[in-house]
């Protein structure tokens, strides 16, 4: 069987490498071919041995993914739409900002956890994505964006797991994919500017803190079980008390000083000012020395199957400015990219229906060839 290199982090490409009977220092010179230079060809790799290259190309391959859709918003943010086969399709966000450039990046099909507030919740879940499907989002991101933009050094800066999917139960592929953001042979991006966000699976949180201690970005949305269990389902299984003791033990590890607590503000379910004062209970006292957090509120985006509504703009800033004067760091999310739909929970919101999937995709195809900030409303309409 063809190995796709992708699927590798640099020791997973030595071992192979080895089973081919080459040295380590080969697999390196492969892998920064690969990700450092964009390199899919194995003839393109003109420091490797001709018969090193031949053997290559028998057994193993660089293999992308392919691009359903491309579009760019007016503020710079592009998204991309990948088939991932089978009907199946995740997203990649670009969101340039003028001293970073931020990646988001799906993790899995779909996703099991079902918050009610989430549109790729609501699709269900179809399958975890691998390693090199992961990876294959920055491979192709990052050169794509390095001749679109005319750049010869690094564009991403910085990956976040926010598009689809909850990385932490696709756990074994995220890691060696982690690995490879991190590797000074593969795109060098600093613990501090790669985050994962969860929706709180617990033992993976610690196992993280271990294997691979990056930025962690907890999807909080709820200052009490009752309310959290019924927006987070996943919270019966790991409620508040427990989640909040995986984030101070995880504070251990992690390669900042403080976890960030998302928190999708909705109209008349979380916003209220009684619950900024319980979120502050727990933050401040939890387990006596409570918890080093920052909170990040995100406006929600609206998707009608939700029935629920965003929080009014003043109701933010109100709620803001009680965290604030309790002494926490609290940011409200810029929406970015709205007139593509590339915001928060609105990634790839309408490629579930199998039935409908390969017209839809064909008439992405199309709309994409002449059109932009059609794929969203598009995929709507066809369905
Ligand atoms: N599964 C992970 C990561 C993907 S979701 C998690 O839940 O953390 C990334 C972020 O987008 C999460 O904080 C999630 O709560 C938020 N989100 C999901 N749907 C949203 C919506 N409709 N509006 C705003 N934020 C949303
Ligand atoms: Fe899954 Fe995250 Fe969406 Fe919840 S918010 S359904 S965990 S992707």
């Amino acid at each position: 069987m063809t190995a796709n290199l992708l699927d590798f982090d640099l020791d997973g490409l030595a071992a192979f490498c080895e089973r081919l009977g080459e040295k380590r220092f080969r697999a390196t010179q492969l892998f920064r071919w690969i990700h450092q230079r964009g390199a899919h060809q194995f003839d393109q790799m003109s420091d490797l041995a001709k018969s090193l290259r031949e053997k290559l190309a028998t057994v193993a391959e660089v293999k992308g993914l392919s691009v359903i859709s491309q579009h760019e918003s007016a503020d710079g943010t592009i998204k991309w739409l990948f088939d991932v086969g089978a009907g199946d399709a995740v997203e990649a966000v670009f969101i340039p900002e003028h001293d970073r450039g931020t990646l988001c990046v799906s993790s899995q099909a779909g996703c099991a956890v079902g918050c009610r507030f989430c549109s790729t919740g609501h699709q269900g879940f179809s399958r975890n994505l691998t390693t090199g499907e992961i990876t294959a989002q920055l491979w192709f991101a990052e050169h794509f964006l390095r001749q679109h933009l005319g750049r010869d050094e690094r564009v991403i800066s910085n990956v976040v797991m926010m598009g689809m999917g909850e990385p932490l139960q696709n756990y074994a592929a995220l890691v060696p994919a982690l690995k490879t953001m991190l590797s000074d042979h593969g795109y060098g991006l600093s613990r501090r500017r790669v985050t994962v966000s969860t929706s709180g699976v617990v033992p993976m949180m610690d196992r993280l803190a271990v294997d691979c201690p990056v930025a962690l970005a907890v999807s909080l949305h709820a200052p009490h079980d009752a309310l959290r269990d019924s927006l987070v389902p996943l919270n019966r299984k790991y409620p508040l008390a427990e989640l909040m003791d995986s984030c101070v033990r995880y504070l251990d590890y992690a390669p900042r000083d403080f976890i960030t607590f998302e928190y999708c503000m909705l109209d008349g379910v979380n916003d209220q000012p009684e619950h900024a004062q319980q979120l502050i209970q727990w933050v401040r006292t939890h387990g006596g020395k409570g918890v080093s957090c920052k909170f990040n509120l995100i406006p929600f985006n609206p998707f009608p199957e939700s029935g629920l509504t965003r929080s009014g703009a003043a109701q933010v800033t109100l709620f803001a400015k009680i965290l604030s004067e309790a002494g926490i760091v609290t940011t409200v999310r810029k929406t970015r990219g709205d007139d593509i739909d590339a915001a928060c929970g609105q990634l790839a919101g309408e490629v579930k229906d199998r039935t409908k999937v390969t017209q839809r995709m064909q008439f992405q195809r199309n709309a994409a060839l002449g059109v932009t900030s059609v794929s969203h409303d598009a995929g709507g309409v066809a369905a």
